[in-house]
């Protein structure tokens, strides 16, 4: 699901009576509200620069759309993701941070103020801006897909493998995701079911040769995914169809779908660099875009760890960052 609609609504946007109607002036303006956003919230509030954050399309994150969260330090007994991220959203409030429900639908940055259009309606021109929009991940688009997500199917190994211990799982894909996330599957379950849609993966050489010595994962090239079946209790088995359109059924109880992530960084493209898949380059060891003013944290600028953590420790130097930016002004 698309977070922001494309630059092609950007003049629209400007033109429309209501836009002009409607300017905030803001020092400090926090896009989007997973762990990335709202620590950089936290820290920008208690450095008084009375951020004003705006949610997005999906308050919280991803990590709403997972059930428990066992490996964020903090929570020893493991914590929902709807809760912990409600958590966040009363920390960064308790210091001030105006956190409002809103899309950012458009973004100015050739100058400073920078001017960011809230659902089409509105702007908010910014003196420095932090850029937490994070990535969407792909799904297969199967109704059986979305009925069973959060109580089976999952689009993070490293988050909710862990449930799945001693039972056999799935993995859909054939890129370094999908090869990283089966290897790391194989050391908790019983068996992993790699369902790759081509007869070859697209996974780097050394992934694949992980992949093909582990002996408890098996490849299913040219299989395609028909089908998540379960009951009241979550997922228990999955419909492949193979090359020669045959169905292949697979007793399972996880599946998990590791076919890329969106990063939800269109509205911002025109202006900052971004690699070929469309995350956010930030200079070497701080999230300054190549824009003096512009900060992207979180899985927005990071391909690579996409953990909770990860993105609230790049949001922390986000606001860091801004901070020092805002008082070298
Ligand atoms: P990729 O885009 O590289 O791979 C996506 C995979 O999903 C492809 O095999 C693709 O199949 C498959 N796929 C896409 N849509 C469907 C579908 N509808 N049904 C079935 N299969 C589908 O994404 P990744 O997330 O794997 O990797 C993204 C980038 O991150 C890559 O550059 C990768 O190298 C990098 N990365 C690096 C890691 C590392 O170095 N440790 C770890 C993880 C990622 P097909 O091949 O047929 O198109």
């Amino acid at each position: 699901m698309a977070l922001f609609k494309s630059l092609d609504n950007l003049e629209d946007d400007k033109s429309s009576k209501s836009v002009s109607s409607d300017v905030e002036k803001v020092k400090c303006l926090i896009i989007g509200s997973g762990p990335a956003g709202y620590t950089a919230a936290i820290y920008a509030a208690r450095a008084n620069l009375n951020p004003v954050m705006y949610e997005g399309l999906e308050p919280g994150g991803q990590l709403t759309t997972t059930t428990e969260v066992e490996n964020y330090p903090g929570y020893p007994e493991g914590v929902t993701g709807p809760v912990m991220m409600e958590d966040f959203k009363k920390q960064a409030q308790r210091f001030g941070t105006d956190v409002r429900f809103g899309i950012a639908t458009a973004a100015d940055l050739s100058k400073r103020p920078f001017k960011v259009t809230i659902d089409s309606t509105k702007i908010i021109e910014a003196e420095a801006l932090i850029i937490a929009t994070g990535a969407t991940a792909k799904y297969l688009g199967l109704d059986s897909e979305e009925k069973f997500k959060g109580q089976g199917v999952s689009a993070c190994a490293t988050c909710d493998g862990f449930f799945y211990k001693g039972k056999d799982v799935a993995v859909v894909g054939g890129g370094d995701t999908a090869a990283e996330e089966a290897t790391y599957l194989a050391g908790i379950c019983n068996k992993v079911y790699l369902i790759v849609r081509k007869d070859y993966m697209r996974a780097s050489k050394v992934m694949i040769d992980r992949v093909h010595k582990t002996k408890n994962i098996e490849v299913l090239y040219e299989h395609q995914t028909k089908e998540i079946v379960g009951d009241m209790s979550g997922v228990n088995g999955v419909i492949l169809t193979n090359s020669k359109g045959e169905e292949v059924k697979k007793d399972i109880h996880g599946f998990f779908v590791a076919i890329g992530h969106k990063p939800n960084s269109d509205i911002f493209k025109e202006y900052l660099d971004t690699d070929e898949v469309g995350y956010i380059k930030t200079k070497p060891d701080t999230t300054k875009t190549k824009i003096d003013g512009v900060f992207a944290c979180g899985d927005v600028m990071d391909s690579h760890y996409r953990q909770a953590v990860t993105a609230a420790g790049t949001g922390c130097r986000a606001a860091i960052d801004a901070e020092r930016f805002l008082g070298s002004l």
